[in-house]
């Protein structure tokens, strides 16, 4: 997982002091929130999985979407990229057209990363739930 800047750490742990989840918050969750939002201003559309309340509070507030945990089992932060089907240029959200400018086939998206992140869970339930993905994991 990329670190994120200063910056949006910074308006991350402003949204959170404010909104009274600060305290709640692991470095890992303020770190996931302020990457997240780095990368909205850069564009993308980055999804937050999560069945913590604060991260889905703070995760609305900054108009980032956000997965319950609950139907995952796992934490994720996906990061689109936009690509042409027939060149395979790869553009990223900030391109204006919709269509690739070396051979004019309409772009596609994708996932470009998914990034697992580690986080410290309160709740045991989401913990068990946690547990069994690592299990179903090692093959
Ligand atoms: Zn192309």
């Amino acid at each position: 997982m990329r670190s994120p800047l200063k910056e949006y750490k910074m308006k991350t742990i402003e949204l959170a002091n404010s909104l009274g989840d600060s305290h709640v918050l692991s470095h890992t969750d303020m770190d996931l929130l302020a990457l997240a939002l780095e990368l909205k201003s850069e564009g993308w559309r980055p999804k937050i999985v999560t069945d913590d309340y604060s991260m889905q509070n703070i995760s609305n507030h900054m108009k980032i979407d956000f997965i319950p945990l609950a139907t995952l089992g796992i934490n994720y932060l996906v990061k689109w990229i936009r690509y042409c089907p027939a060149c395979y240029k790869k553009y990223n959200n900030n391109f204006k057209s919709k269509i690739c400018s070396i051979c004019g086939t309409k772009l596609k998206r994708k996932p470009e990363k998914k990034n697992r992140v580690k986080k410290v869970i309160k709740k045991r339930r989401v913990k068990s739930l946690l547990k069994k993905n690592e299990k179903s994991d090692q093959k």
